[in-house]
């Protein structure tokens, strides 16, 4: 039997929030798949086959190579249900021809669309770039799906029978498609848990203090709307609410089961939920993956009943969810407060933080529209919860809470996508274990985990917070304030001092303190106090009244140099808090369209005097989160950004060097293959010839030309400096004589050659570099380089694919961006050209994600183009992912 690797079985969410197990065949899948092909030939689920062909599976148990033919299969309760198939046309082993049969009862439900979309990803890492597909012209069902599956499609027609070709290219309309339906598959499946109908606790009781019975009280307390049930073993009733054995007992359908039995009963609770039909659970049970290796046990055959029947499950050990919408009113936490309504959504990972950020919400007038602790997060994740979030109309700022990341790959392109629509704001606590990471490069020494999660937020606009009660900050602006539209902050006191403290912690985070035009300036004047200071910050000293502030707020606020503006109070003696805060919610209503902070400088509550406005205790939380808020404001604003194909690139090349490296086993690439790695994408290299004699280095250098550079080579000469393995500067046949006896004497035994090199003058030398991160995938890296670059440790990293914007950024954020742009009256460098080869290095890794590590160091940043002189890099087979464990959407 041909090995079809374990990791692509997947299970993936179906349009109507259903799952189904996608796996590669099995031989005892034979005969229920030859059924399948025979009953539902012709059938509106079946694609067809080319005139004298058949299905790779007719062929027996080992359908052909492996290489060029695979065969995938849907199940779902254990049943098979679905088969998908793809065969390489021998003649043109570019091209495969593509099968499907699904059973009529699942049609509709996108299983067709999610088994190409699968079969489309692993013939591409074979080469396979074009699926053929015959199709009964009359069969509309599957030449819908075809057609609208997001792939340049083309039809011919050949005696009533429609070919259809796609081209398996990720275009940018693919991408959009496919984003599209996962959208609408998460929030299909996210639906039962937040709008149920009927709802049933497992684990209910009467005494108050038990979590069963406080999340039934808090059902009721809430006012649920729809059906509810409790499941006790004996009573019938609790609290008016009626009473049955099992879940299996509620009349009709069933949508949410909340669940807090302990541990051991859970695996026969779940059991008949499933028999019931019930679409969501939530587990509260605790006892599971987070106790160690038993419970991780526990967990994953929890998982795997759940994922078997199709179904979603929320946790466990977690604390519940909630949904404030009045039509709704679900409060299936024990939480004993309930949050305000509004329209902050929020997720996260601890239960216990959980119950404190439900009670800072209420105190800060948060109003929340959702919440959802996650727990152990075993099946739903952020990522499903986003994309509910994205498409409910009742949110507009999206909180996470987050300690790990399950899939951040996936997590980084559903956060760009809504981000455009609605903020994320995250505060990411503790460190990812990147101890696993081999760092035997450049870039592996200066890539934390932190930075990389930082990378991901960055280019996903997230923003970012490093604690909780700045995420709160942000969430309180956002929540009811407009986004700013630029930097430009104007401050509004009744005290010097405070200004003072507010502009500095303003321009610390970047934002501006611009001038106030003449026009607003001669406004102030004519209703503040003489001694009153009318430039930005504007102090209207401790006289100020209520009327002043609205009537100065609404002159900044109507001022085009100003985006935003922050409004200080200290309660003097004579003014009354109250007064100023009605006037400046006045003034804010009356001149929509900037945010505007409060910062009330008073131990008493000000915050529900101001509100909605936005009102904080000290300048420095208004300053942090209003620039947060601005940095976010113009991410969402920056045109998407293309990530280029380069059309002289060459992936055969590229493919071909690392197969061959493959075939021996791996490891490091010799200095010619990482010379030819890096040629095949078309980054600049110096010329160079490895030699083993000392003439051959004579006719090397002739033929380079002189001068040249000298490098010793040896399987165990890695840091060439140290070693003084590096003679720079060679200017004829006697210095190439010279150096090669020098290195050969102080070398020998270590060295079996040396290189050499076209010497480069004139460059700034920089650090390219790419990484394999075992948790977030390809990193690219740019750094100040040269031998000394671990030492400045100045240092951008982007998650690939790099866009345009990206590579930009990355070189813009670096401090040593000052040495390319003509340092000291040196010539500025290529800038241009430095950006080209960080995308074109991200090209390679994403043609090649066997790359592990790969460092340039340096690259010459010429006045025009680049020369890469030093570059290793390590190869290894792409890691073994658990595919199972991650629902793909
Ligand atoms: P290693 O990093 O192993 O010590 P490199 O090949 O990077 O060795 O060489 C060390 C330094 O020598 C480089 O950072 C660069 O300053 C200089 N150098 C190396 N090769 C060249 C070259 N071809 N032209 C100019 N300078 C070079
Ligand atoms: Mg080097």
């Amino acid at each position: 039997m041909m090995i079809q690797p374990a990791e692509l079985e997947s299970d993936v969410v179906l349009r109507d929030g259903s799952t189904i197990r996608l796996r590669p065949m099995r031989p005892d899948d034979l005969p229920v798949l030859h059924t399948l092909h025979q009953e539902h030939s012709g059938s509106g689920t079946e694609s067809s086959h080319a005139p004298g062909h058949t299905v790779p599976f007719d062929r027996g148990p080992e359908p052909g190579d492996a290489d060029g033919t695979f065969v995938l299969v849907g199940e779902t309760g254990g049943q098979v249900v679905a088969v998908a198939s793809f065969d390489r046309d021998e003649r043109r082993p570019d091209r495969a021809e593509v099968y499907f049969a699904i059973v009529p009862a699942l049609q509709g439900r996108g299983v067709g669309t999610r088994m190409l979309e699968l079969l489309a990803r692993i013939a591409w890492t074979r080469n396979i770039s074009t699926f053929d597909a015959w199709v009964r012209r009359d069969n509309d069902p599957v030449l819908r799906m075809l057609m609208d599956s997001g792939f340049t499609a083309e039809r011919r027609l050949h005696d009533g029978v429609c070919q259809v070709s796609l081209s398996l290219t990720h275009t940018p309309d693919y991408r959009e498609r496919a984003a599209e339906r996962s959208e609408l598959a998460a929030t299909a499946s996210m639906r039962s848990f937040f709008e149920p109908h009927t709802v049933a606790i497992v684990g209910a009781s009467r005494e108050r203090g038990k979590i069963g019975a406080e999340i039934l009280h808090n059902m009721l307390r809430d006012g649920y709307t729809g059906r509810l049930f409790a499941v006790h073993p004996s009573a019938g009733q609790i609290d008016g609410v009626p009473a049955v054995k099992r879940v299996s007992d509620i009349p009709g359908d069933v949508d949410l089961v909340v669940v807090s039995v302990p541990a051991p009963s859970v695996p026969g609770v779940v059991d008949d939920c499933i028999a019931k039909g019930a679409k969501a659970l939530v587990i509260i049970t605790a006892g599971f993956a987070e106790t160690g290796a038993v419970g991780r046990q526990l967990e994953a055959e929890l998982l795997a009943r759940v994922r078997r029947a199709g179904i979603r499950m929320v946790g466990p050990n977690c604390m519940g969810l909630l949904n404030t919408d009045p039509a709704i009113r679900v409060n299936a936490t024990f939480a004993p407060v309930s949050p305000p309504a509004g329209s902050v959504a929020m997720s996260t990972q601890s239960g216990a933080l959980g119950l404190a950020i439900l009670e800072y919400a209420q105190t800060l007038h948060i109003g929340l529209s959702t919440f959802v602790s996650v727990g152990n997060k075993a099946d739903v994740s952020s990522n499903d919860l986003i994309q509910y979030w994205a498409n409910d109309p009742r949110t507009s700022v999206i909180l996470l809470y987050v300690e790990s990341f399950g899939n951040p790959r996936k997590f980084s392109q559903i956060a760009r996508r809504v981000g455009r629509r609605k903020p994320i704001v995250a505060v990411k606590s503790g460190r990812s274990t990147a101890g696993a990471r081999a760092a035997s490069s450049h870039t592996g020494a200066l890539a934390s985990s932190d930075a990389i999660v930082d990378a991901l937020f960055h280019q996903a606009g997230v923003i970012r917070t490093d604690t909780l009660e700045q995420l709160f900050d942000v969430a309180m602006l956002l929540a009811n304030q407009p986004v700013p539209r630029g930097k430009r902050v104007a401050i509004l006191t009744n005290a010097g001092g405070p200004g003072i403290l507010a502009a500095d912690a303003c321009e610390d985070n970047g934002l501006e303190l611009p001038a106030l035009s003449q026009h607003t300036v001669t406004h102030l004047r004519s209703f503040l106090a003489r001694e009153a200071s009318v430039a930005n910050p504007v102090d209207m000293i401790a006289s100020a009244s209520p009327e002043q502030y609205e009537r100065a707020l609404a002159a900044v606020l109507a001022d085009e140099a100003v985006d935003s503006v922050l409004v200080i109070f200290i309660p003097p003696l004579v003014t009354v808090m109250e007064d100023v805060a009605a006037a400046v919610r006045r003034a804010v209503a009356a001149h929509p369209g900037k945010p505007v902070l409060g910062i009330f400088m008073s131990t008493k509550g000000a915050s529900p005097l101001l509100a909605p406005i936005p009102c904080y205790q000290f300048p420095e939380a208004a300053a942090v989160a209003l620039a947060r808020a601005t940095t976010y404001g113009a991410w969402r604003e920056e045109p998407v950004s293309p990530v280029p194909t380069f059309r002289d690139a060459n992936r055969r090349a590229a493919r071909t060097i690392v197969d061959d490296v493959l075939e021996r086993g791996g490891g490091w690439l010799t200095p010619a293959e990482s010379q030819a790695l890096l040629q095949s994408v078309g980054i600049g290299v110096a010329a160079q010839v490895v030699v083993e004699t000392e003439e051959a280095a004579v006719s090397a250098a002739v033929k380079i030309g002189y001068p040249v550079v000298m490098k010793a080579v040896g399987a165990r000469i890695v840091h060439k400096t140290e070693l003084g393995a590096v003679v720079v500067g060679l200017k004829d046949e006697a210095a190439v004589r010279a150096a090669w006896r020098d290195l050969a004497t102080r070398l020998s035994g270590t060295m079996t050659g040396a290189l050499v090199q076209e010497m480069v003058t004139g460059g700034v030398e920089m650090l390219v570099g790419a990484l394999e991160d075992p948790t977030f995938g390809p990193v690219l890296a740019c750094a100040t380089g040269g031998t000394a670059a671990e030492l400045f440790a100045d240092s951008q990293f982007r998650l690939h694919p790099l866009s345009e914007a990206d590579a930009a950024a990355m070189v813009e954020h670096l401090r040593g961006a000052a040495l390319l742009r003509g340092f000291r009256g040196s010539a500025p460098a290529d800038e241009a050209a430095l950006r080209d080869a960080l995308l074109r290095l991200s090209l390679l890794v994403g043609w090649c994600p066997e790359i592990q590590e790969l460092d340039i160091n340096p690259l010459l940043v010429l006045p025009r183009g680049v020369r890469a002189v030093d570059a290793r890099a390590r190869l290894d087979r792409p890691r073994v992912t658990a595919g199972a464990k991650r629902v793909q959407y």
